[in-house]
């Protein structure tokens, strides 16, 4: 990019955003939520170290990447930018217990897609090796769909108090991914997934405050539906990505 692709490219980001913002305020608040309550995510995926900087410079302050190694090279990236601070990431995306050292390295501020009791072990052992707590989210499949990962509504029962009982990680919510392209399969699946939510967060201390839902194509169904975070991608980034 030249310096005045970069400019407009600079001015579509902010443009966006202020729409995104004012789309989830008022998705917040036909459901009597505060905006306030509502984080959004650039999903940054798709966009090199440069897009994160355009895109902090009109106005996220936090990212989520859902490769472990495209954390770590973002953050590597970042180191030459000190002026962007400050600054939050977070996981996403499948992990592997191969990938899970990694991930402690890069520190990312919330891991979204804990999906399985292995998994949650694999990360509590490392991290309490490490002498860390980390905030966590549990995957949760609500739609059911078989392409999915994540807990199933009742493997998240029968698993919850292990879970919460291991060291190193600290759980503070519920993540999941709506079936794509079906709005009503998508509210669907936040409902269900907030109703679990409240089913289970007597039994925690947390009390469960995040709902990780919502997405380029669905994010003001989720916020309707309860959603405290949205992790928006080509919403964000792409200028092709039109508002719906
Ligand atoms: C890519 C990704 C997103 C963002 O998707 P968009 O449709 O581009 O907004 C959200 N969550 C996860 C887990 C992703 O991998």
């Amino acid at each position: 990019m030249d310096e005045e692709q970069a400019q407009a490219y600079g001015a579509f980001l902010s443009q966006r955003r202020a729409e995104l913002v004012e789309r989830i305020a008022s998705a917040a608040r036909r459901a009597s939520r505060d905006p306030r309550d509502v984080t959004l995510a650039a999903v940054s995926k798709t966009v090199d170290v440069d897009g994160v900087v355009a895109a902090w410079h009109a106005g996220y302050r936090v990212f989520a990447e859902n490769r472990p190694q495209e954390l770590t090279r973002k953050l590597a990236g970042l180191a030459a930018h000190p002026e962007v601070s400050p600054v939050r990431f977070d996981l996403i995306g499948n992990l592997q217990t191969n990938k899970v050292n990694q991930v402690l390295a890069a520190a990312p501020a919330l891991i979204h897609s804990i999906s399985s009791l292995h998994l949650a072990a694999a990360v509590s052992k490392r991290a309490d090796a490490r002498g860390l707590c980390v905030p966590i989210l549990l995957e949760v499949n609500v739609s059911g769909e078989a392409t999915k990962s994540g807990f199933t509504p009742q493997g998240m029962r029968e698993a919850l108090d292990e879970l919460l009982g291991l060291p190193g990680i600290r759980v503070e919510g519920l993540m999941t991914m709506a079936p794509a392209a079906d709005a009503t399969a998508a509210r669907r699946s936040f409902c269900g997934l907030r109703e679990l939510r409240d089913e289970l967060a007597p039994a925690t201390d947390s009390g469960l405050p995040t709902l990780s839902c919502g997405m380029s194509g669905d994010f003001e169904i989720a916020v309707e539906e309860g959603s405290t975070l949205v992790r928006l991608g080509r919403i964000v980034f792409s200028p092709e990505y039109l508002l719906g």
